[in-house]
């Protein structure tokens, strides 16, 4: 976390100084930037006063990279070194976007790398950087607009993005050159430029429709936190299948179903169809012009209520996350207080229709949906960088999915829960589980099942050092920190010589919004499976930890204090607690446990009177007494 800044004294800065900070909306189609301004939020244009940055980056042999709308333009000419949609990539491993390979154009290198790159011309490049590019024409932007140096920024993300997404955005921003103060959730930056967070208490969903991708976000308002109640969404639905279907009606219409392998065409004809699109939420019907592979001109219209037959698919589509966030949240479509518009797919009218129909509530629409993210994004980091007076509230976010240790008996034990505020730390202390032990491996995992097997593994390390001490009696403090960022760091202190180790939790991949969709829903459903999970395994633990108590108790005195029958009746019934525990019940396991430790009683009792007389050899009772 950031050092708190303190001034030489005589040299505290002037009151009024005011600071330059923006806000990011890093999209996967378009990018935006914004600051405040006299106290208005507005977002920077380019030097053709455009406000969006097509979120494409063309790299080429010579020269610099092409960003935005000159790299779009290429994408047909040169699909190979024209990158798009590089968040899709972000934060995840080569493993993890197989699939979303499959559907891109490009040439990966190595299969084997961890972090996936794209070759181009320029050299192979990973989606941190083609990100970074991003990230640079914008700041190029806000500094020729706002005439200096930029502070301080925000970034929005995803509210699904996890920890190893938010940290590469980071990692870009870092690459930028760009000083990130926060990074906010999407969903939190609209309902801030929308002032909501003024408000005292209240629960909105935050609709979220843009290019490629479908975003639904229930969130809770309560004394100046949003909560994230739940998340859904589908990670390929967006404007741009509208475009398809309107652009199969074109082809359909002008006969050329066998010619859709023509790719240039076949753009040709999706850009038409983009453009019909976004003008008839303006106007009620529009001419298509289409120049067809033989040199031929075709022109066709297409009316509002036709398109609107012909995307109600993709609209429909949506409401079914839409009814699963608030499945997962607990609520009744009548406990929403207000519906927050979000994305350039909101402004085709038919969706603004649906999904008041569906909710029944007020849709916010009054802010550009396609600004709203960034607006927000720059109200924020007006007041981080100390620009407001303190009354404005500092927004909080909270994590996505619990964070916790590996137990004995593979299990999980949750140390920061699911949609704590951030920052925090929290604190626990474990104890050794072997006589002598003196290494403990962490494992830090993620997510709301009861089983390692279940939840996310995000990092493992080990502390040395633990002086040997009896099973039980080291004391290991593991402390969790989550920044203001969502971002983890760990650490693990032997208390008693204090050796200690640490590790920021940085892991090269991450979880897709599904699954993490799948993790929370599994740990609904699975949740009284998860509970008896939990306690067979709590007394596995138990059996196993006692059954290595009296043996190692038996080896070092059993046969002193023990005649042979007691020894082997003991040993009958630690075999027979070693049985049940693979195969028993958990209540079977405990009642065998309790039986053992009442057999051991005995030898417990002696082991005592012996350890008092060795300690009082030689010693005169009444040195004992004070
Ligand atoms: P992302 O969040 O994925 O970066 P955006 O929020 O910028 O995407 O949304 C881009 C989508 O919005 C595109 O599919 C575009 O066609 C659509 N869009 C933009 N303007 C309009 C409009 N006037 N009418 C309908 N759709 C529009
Ligand atoms: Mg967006």
């Amino acid at each position: 976390m950031a050092l708190l800044q303190i001034n030489e004294p005589g040299e505290s800065t002037a009151p009024h100084e005011h600071r330059l900070a923006v806000g990011i909306d890093l999209g996967t189609t378009n990018s935006l930037i914004a600051t405040v301004r006299s106290g208005e939020a507005t977002v920077l244009l380019d030097e053709q006063g455009r406000s969006l940055l097509p979120s494409v980056v063309r790299f080429r042999a010579e020269g610099d990279p092409q960003i935005g709308y000159p790299a779009l333009k290429e994408m047909v000419a040169d699909p190979m070194n024209t990158i798009a949609s590089a968040k899709r990539m972000i934060g995840r491993k080569t493993a993890d976007i197989k699939s979303l390979r499959d559907q891109m154009p490009y040439n990966f290198d190595d299969e084997s790398a961890n972090v996936p790159r794209i070759v181009t011309v320029d050299g192979p490049r990973s989606a941190i950087e083609v990100s970074a590019e991003i990230l640079t024409a914008l700041k190029k932007r806000a500094e020729a607009s706002l005439g200096g140096d930029l502070h301080g920024v925000v970034i929005t993300v995803p509210a699904y993005f996890d920890d190893a997404q938010r940290q590469a955005t980071k990692d870009a921003a870092r690459l930028a050159g760009l000083n990130v103060m926060r990074l906010l959730n999407e969903p939190t930056a609209a309902a801030v430029a929308y002032g909501l967070d003024h408000g005292s208490e209240g629960i909105y969903a935050i609709y979220d429709l843009g290019g490629g991708t479908f975003d639904v976000s229930i969130l809770r308002l309560n004394k100046g936190v949003f909560e994230v109640l739940a998340t859904a969404g589908d990670s390929a639905l967006g404007g741009d299948d509208m475009d398809r279907l309107i652009a199969e009606w074109i082809l359909d219409e002008v006969d050329m179903e066998e010619l859709t392998s023509d790719s240039h065409f076949l753009r040709q004809t999706l850009v038409a169809a983009r453009a019909a699109k976004e003008q008839l939420t303006e106007v009620e019907s529009t001419t298509i012009k289409l120049k067809l592979p033989d040199g031929a001109e075709e022109e066709m219209l297409l009316d509002r209520s036709t398109m609107n037959g012909i995307i109600a698919p993709v609209i429909d589509k949506t409401l079914l996350p839409c009814r699963r966030s608030l499945r997962d949240a607990g609520l009744d479509k009548e406990e929403i207080d207000g519906i927050v518009m979000v994305g350039g797919s909101t402004r085709v009218l038919d969706v603004l229709a649906k999904v008041e129909k569906f909710f029944s509530k007020k849709l916010y629409t009054g802010v550009d949906p396609d600004q709203v993210v960034a607006l927000g994004a720059a109200i924020q980091a007006d007041i981080l960088i100390g620009n407001r007076s303190a009354e404005d509230m500092l927004l909080l976010d909270v994590i996505p999915l619990s964070l916790g240790i590996e137990i004995m008996g593979s299990m999980v034990e949750k140390i920061i829960p699911r949609n704590a505020t951030i920052p925090v730390t929290r604190a626990q202390e474990f104890t050794t589980y072997k006589d002598g032990q003196t290494a403990m491996s962490i494992h830090v995992l993620q997510g709301e099942r009861e089983l390692v097997s279940d939840c996310r593994s995000l990092a493992r390390f080990e502390l040395h050092g633990i002086p040997p001490m009896v099973a039980g009696n080291g004391r290991v403090k593991v402390s969790f920190q989550v920044d203001a960022d969502g971002l983890l760091s760990v650490s693990a202190r032997e208390s008693t010589t204090g050796v200690e180790t640490q590790i920021d939790v940085k892991p090269s991949y991450g979880l897709t919004d599904t699954e993490i969709e799948q993790m929370l829903r599994d740990s609904i459903t699975y949740a009284n499976a998860d509970i008896d999970a939990r306690q067979l395994a709590e007394q596995k633990v138990e059996a196993d930890r006692v059954i290595l108590a009296i043996e190692s108790a038996l080896d070092e005195d059993g046969h002193q204090l023990l005649d042979d029958d007691e020894i082997s009746s003991l040993r009958d019934g630690m075999e027979n607690l070693k049985t049940l525990a693979e195969t028993g019940a958990a209540e079977t396991i405990k009642k065998a446990v309790s039986d053992l430790n009442q057999l051991s009683r005995v030898f417990a009792a002696r082991r005592m009177d012996a350890s008092i007389r060795s300690v009082m050899a030689g010693h005169n009772i009444n040195e004992f007494s004070e």
